[in-house]
């Protein structure tokens, strides 16, 4: 069975002080780790760093974006290439983050997407409807109109052994995670959705949930079967609070599991 994956995304916080602080409690919490595990999305600059501290353990690196260009001339871009030659084993597509204030849409997330898998890294690739979008009940629409942008340009294999983060864009950074029930409603339905078109495809994704976790508001996710792992944005920045979580989840999944 699968580990559990709880994916700390840094994005445009941290410096070397803040890795050369953290990472050795974060490799200790590491090491006691049996059901869970842990991937580290730091702002790219660090990466490296990273890398060089997490050599020879089990905890992985993930890039928070990709540029859809192989190489050539792209000024201030990052190649998959350049992220597979340091290590980085999965890639964080399509954020809200980079949705809103970038301006990437569905087609051109959908070619990073397909871009990523291709080349052997594994796509985290988020999903999930506005505020706007919740009131007028259009969840299901929007998840699936992201996933079938991707179905539009290739096969559903492409979907193998992927990551689809179900995150809610109301609740990021809001501190306050979405109901249970819709969590579980949403994600059952795009596991469904893939399944009608293959179920060996369905059962090999894992299924995140990302927006407003913190240690004291996880517990209630671990019932939600079809779970197997979580994004977590600022939690993932005080250290206390993320080896907490990590400790919470990692019982949690030993009582489920074992
Ligand atoms: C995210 O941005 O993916 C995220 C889950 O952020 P936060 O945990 O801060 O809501």
């Amino acid at each position: 069975m699968k580990k559990f994956l709880i994916v700390a995304n840094w994005k445009l916080n941290g410096n070397l002080n803040f890795i050369d602080k953290n990472i050795n409690l974060i490799k200790k919490i590491n090491n006691l780790l049996h059901y869970c595990k842990i991937a580290i999305a730091p702002p790219y600059v660090y990466i490296y760093y990273l890398h060089n501290y997490l050599k020879n353990t089990s905890i992985n690196l993930v890039a928070q974006n990709i540029d859809i260009h192989e190489k050539g001339s792209f000024t201030g871009e990052i190649s998959i290439n350049m992220l597979k030659d340091i290590g980085v084993k999965y890639v964080i597509i399509g954020h809200s983050e980079r949705r809103i204030n970038h301006y990437e849409n569905n087609n051109f997330i959908a070619k990073k997407f397909i871009l990523t898998k291709k080349n052997g890294l594994i796509p985290i690739l988020c999903i999930g409807e506005t505020k706007e979008e919740k009131k007028q009940n259009k969840t299901e629409k929007i998840c699936i109109n992201q996933i079938n942008s991707i179905l539009k340009i290739c096969e559903v294999n492409i979907f193998y052994n992927t990551i689809i983060a179900y995150e809610p864009i109301w609740a990021i950074g809001s501190g306050k995670i979405a109901n249970i029930n819709e969590i579980e409603k949403t994600i059952n339905f795009i596991k469904k959705y893939i399944s009608s078109i293959n179920q060996k495809i369905s059962e090999s994704i894992i299924f995140q949930y990302g927006g407003s976790i913190d240690k004291d508001n996880i517990n209630n996710l671990f019932q939600i079967k079809n779970i197997n792992g979580l994004l977590v944005g600022k939690a993932s920045l005080t250290i206390e609070n993320f080896i907490s979580l990590v400790k919470k989840a990692e019982k949690k999944m030993s009582l489920l599991r074992s």
